[in-house]
């Protein structure tokens, strides 16, 4: 039997890797993890986590202005970005160690700096040492996409950055229209910086449901956000310290500062994979199965650098269920169906399963559910904002096969809707429960009138 120094090394010290090693040092097994920057990956150090935190910040100024709807005298608000990023600082260094204390609590090596393949076993550090692995899990993640190499593309700053500039900043143009760049649009609109987001498709957030696309981007119109569509960015000229973005068509922004929020790469190159038989898959991400395993038998990958579901609490589930699968005798798939996700815009995005089109193209028939209303708070407040939920049904099963929300509380709602749908429940289902009442959640069970009924078997 080949002699390895351990019997698991994992690169990459993120949501999917850090998982994976603690599980799998928990069966008794030998791990090391690496990495290059800071453990506890994008999520902790640069996503999820400081981005909520900055989203809690940009809506202090809605509650302000509803407060004197309800009788409060607020005098003229102040905020300071220094002490935002700050505390937001200081809250990232203290998950970070206690990241490095669950893993030093379960024996895990780390190995702060960068890990590559020198061949399917043998891993090699920073320091050139090498170290010889039984298994290698690779959890790398994903780097933002700058896009194609225009003039002046250098000036843009990606997520990383924006989580550390040292001011805010009173003009920006952001170029994207997935999730992050609707994200920092609203963050960046809520904290009082003039924001225009410049994205290529027809409407923002490609691959939501079309109604959701367009609810929200007049809620962000009505926030005093400029969203031009259908456009790209052709170059960027820098005078003194303004930014100029030329698009396409000839249209000139002049801002502060630019973001990209373009999308994310998988981060595969310069790890030494041609050193092994490892599949890239089309998509850019590794290739894997169902147990995450490479082309490569003792190689298996999770998370942003497998390209599937680009979340954390996917990643996380998919190491869990490598190191069940590979150490704890528990052969376990993971499903990617029915993934609950939010977008943290103001107001917020909550979704699970199908959009209408992905539901018109599969289902024999759809029924489809809708409302739109003012939410109860902004009644006295006076704000212009409008809430939207929509039901996508399979009218032959009756089963809901689709949820989606914008308004006040909209991920804490679709976490709960989510069990439901993943448990197959049917509208009927959703009706024979009771409101709770008075809240927003109440039009969930409550929408008796199909807005829609079509497909394949109604038209027979
Ligand atoms: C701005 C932003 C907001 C986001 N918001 C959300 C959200 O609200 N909800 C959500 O679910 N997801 C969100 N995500 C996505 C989420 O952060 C990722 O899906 C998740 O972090 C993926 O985990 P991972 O383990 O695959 O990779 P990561 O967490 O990226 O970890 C990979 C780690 O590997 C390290 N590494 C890379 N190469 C090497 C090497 N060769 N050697 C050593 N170390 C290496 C990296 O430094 C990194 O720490 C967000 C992402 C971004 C950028």
């Amino acid at each position: 039997m080949a002699d390895y120094d351990v019997d698991l090394f994992v690169i990459g010290a993120g949501s999917g890797g850090v998982r994976a090693a603690r599980i799998a040092a928990s069966y008794g097994v030998r791990v090391m993890i690496a990495e290059e920057y800071r453990v506890g990956g994008t999520c902790v150090i640069r996503g999820c986590v400081p981005k909520k935190l900055l989203v809690y910040a940009s809506r202090f100024v809605g509650e302000f202005e509803d407060a004197a709807g309800y009788g409060w005298t607020v005098g003229q608000p102040e905020f300071d970005w220094p002490t935002l990023i700050a505390n937001k600082n200081r809250e990232v260094a203290r998950l970070e160690a206690a990241y490095t204390t669950t893993l030093e609590r379960f024996n895990v090596g780390l190995i702060k700096g960068r890990a590559t393949l020198d061949d399917a076993h043998t891993v090699r550090l920073a320091s050139g040492a090498r170290v010889r692995a039984e298994t290698i899990l690779i959890s790398t993640g994903a780097w933002p996409h700058m896009g194609p190499k225009i003039p002046g593309r250098d000036y843009a700053i990606s997520s990383n950055e924006a989580f550390h500039l040292p001011e805010l900043p009173k003009r920006i143009l952001i170029h994207g229209g997935g999730y992050i760049a609707v994200e920092f649009a609203c963050i960046f609109a809520g904290l009082g910086s003039e924001v225009t987001l410049v994205c290529r498709s027809v409407n923002i957030l490609r691959g939501f449901d079309d109604d959701i696309r367009e609810h929200l981007r007049n809620e962000m119109g009505s926030r005093g956000i400029t969203v031009i569509s259908d456009h790209t960015v052709a170059r960027i000229d820098k005078t003194g310290d303004e930014y100029v973005t030329h698009l396409h068509d000839g249209m000139k922004v002049a801002t502060d500062k630019v973001m990209f929020a373009l999308g994310r790469q998988p981060n595969v190159t310069g790890l030494g994979l041609e050193a092994t038989n490892i599949r890239i898959h089309e998509h850019g991400g590794i290739e894997v199965d169902a147990y995450s395993q490479t082309s490569v038998a003792n190689i298996y990958a999770v998370g942003d650098v497998t390209n599937r579901v680009n979340l954390t609490p996917v990643a996380i589930r998919e190491g869990h269920a490598f190191a069940d699968t590979v150490y704890g005798g528990k052969p376990t798939p993971v499903d990617h169906a029915n993934v609950p996700t939010a977008v943290f815009s103001e107001p917020e995005i909550g979704v699970v399963g199908l959009t209408e089109t992905q539901a018109s193209e599969r289902l024999d028939k759809v029924d489809v559910y809708k409302t739109t209303f003012r939410p109860m708070k902004a009644t006295l407040s006076g704000r212009n904002t409008r809430a939207f939920m929509k039901l996508l049904v399979d009218g032959i099963t009756e089963r809901v096969v689709g949820c989606h929300i914008v308004g006040p509380d909209a991920a804490e709602l679709i976490q709960i809707v989510g069990i439901a749908v993943k448990m197959g429940a049917t509208k009927r289902d959703f009706d024979a429960t009771m409101a709770v009442h008075p809240t927003a959640a109440e039009e969930l069970v409550t929408m008796r009138e199909k807005a829609l009924s079509y497909g394949r078997a109604a038209a027979e």
